[in-house]
């Protein structure tokens, strides 16, 4: 298939967060031409963010619904081959269900659905349909961090011990909710979010880094989540003793109302032999530890880091120095599940490194985190099993 894949995208309207930021990330390796949406849950808004991307009113939808209707109406040398779902959790669930009923592959946000239940039945509809589903947990595509999954893979650390992860920001430290913005409004919302606020939000973020790293699953969970900010029906703030299987231990600790952090994504791995420790807000570098030996900075774009982890070096685009983050990360992940596309439609195998990037596996495992850490906390934090 000699051609660049046709996006088509639901939600990203004007004023959204991360529709925008999957339209720049997927262009960057002009792999991908974004071709139709379903920008808005207002039609007319739809229409206008349509116009605002130059793209031909008959593709701009007022309804998902529509616009499955619509592409399917076309050609297939015109339909799209795929869409971007960056709508609130709530819709997750229905909009994927009826894409990849309709014959489409699928690119979700995270957290995938609402519960279990349904991130279990989207997994039947996934095999289902033989369709590729990929899941945004987007910091899996840095580099530094695949470097460390392969340093934990080749032994570099010896047998993990304790992980830390954490995700503290701040910007709900007010009822953001009650002033008007639209991203607190329905994250605050259980009906649109989900059972969880902070730790639906960015909670699964920092549960998905641990296990893909580590390539541990966490097996137990005990957990303290509180909404502080007065009237506010999810929480903005939860702490978590974790157990992994093969005995190793850890902490997750997320927050919305740490006044001061923005996006402090960070994990610390320990081993039997060494240390790992990267920072989100710093993610060109990789601190590597030993015992009596001073902290190693690996550093993106070298040979040594290649050397170590073709994954990463795979996933870098620019050479040492020229920083990479947010944009690039995500690049990452559509340039695998374009692979995974492609090799789909033309009936062929995928090579595994294609296979980086995650799926609908993982959002099955966000939603039962979610659910044992809501059901730890409302017993008083106490240890629950996570299956
Ligand atoms: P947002 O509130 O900024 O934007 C949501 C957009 O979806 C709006 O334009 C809204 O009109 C539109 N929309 C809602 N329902 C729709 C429907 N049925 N059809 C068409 N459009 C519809 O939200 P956001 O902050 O961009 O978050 C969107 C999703 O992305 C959430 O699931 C969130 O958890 C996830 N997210 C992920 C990351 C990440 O780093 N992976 C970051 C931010 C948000």
């Amino acid at each position: 298939m000699l051609r660049k894949l046709r996006m088509g995208m639901v939600g990203g309207g004007k004023g959204a967060f991360i529709g925008d930021v999957h339209r720049k990330a997927s262009r960057l390796d002009g792999q991908i031409e974004l071709v139709a949406g379903a920008f808005d849950i207002v039609p007319e808004k739809s229409k206008a963010m349509g116009d605002e991307l130059f793209l031909p009113a008959r593709r701009v939808y007022g309804t998902y619904q529509e616009m499955i209707a619509g592409e399917l109406a076309l050609p297939a040398a015109e339909r799209i081959d795929f869409v971007t779902i960056v709508t609130p959790n709530k819709s997750h669930f229905p909009i994927a269900k009826a894409f990849l009923e309709a014959g489409f592959h699928v690119y979700c946000e995270k957290p995938m659905t609402m519960d279990v239940a349904e991130a279990k039945t989207l997994q039947e509809i996934v095999k289902k349909s033989g369709k590729v589903f990929g899941l945004n947990h987007n910091y899996t595509g840095y580099p530094m961090v695949k470097l460390a999954r392969d340093m934990v893979r080749t032994g570099e650390i010896g047998a993990i011990r304790k992980i830390v992860v954490q995700y503290p920001q701040g910007w709900l430290a007010r009822a953001e909710e009650k002033a008007g913005s639209m991203q607190a409004s329905w994250r605050t919302d259980p009906k649109q979010s989900g059972a969880a606020g902070s730790m639906g939000d960015i909670g699964t973020h920092a549960e998905n880094l641990a296990e893909y790293i580590t390539g541990l699953r966490v097996s137990e969970i005990c957990a303290d989540l509180t909404a502080f900010v007065p009237g506010r029906m999810l929480d903005d703030d939860g702490n978590c003793l974790l157990r992994f299987e093969k005995g190793a231990k850890g902490l997750l600790h997320v927050s919305q109302v740490s006044i001061g952090e923005e996006n402090g994504l960070a994990i610390w791995i320990y081993g039997e032999n060494g240390g790992l420790e990267w920072h989100q807000e710093h993610p060109n570098y990789l601190h590597v530890k030993r015992i009596n030996a001073p902290v190693e900075v690996w550093r993106r774009g070298n040979p040594y880091v290649a050397a170590k982890s073709p994954a990463a070096a795979k996933a870098t685009r620019l050479p040492s120095g020229h920083p990479e983050a947010f944009f690039e990360a995500l690049a990452n992940l559509y340039s695998g599940f374009v692979d995974a596309v492609r090799a789909s439609d033309a009936g062929t195998k995928v090579a595994d490194d294609a296979l980086d990037f995650p799926t609908v596996a993982d959002g099955v495992r966000g939603m039962q985190f979610i659910e044992t850490v809501v059901a730890s906390s409302k017993a008083g934090a106490v240890w629950v099993k996570m299956p």
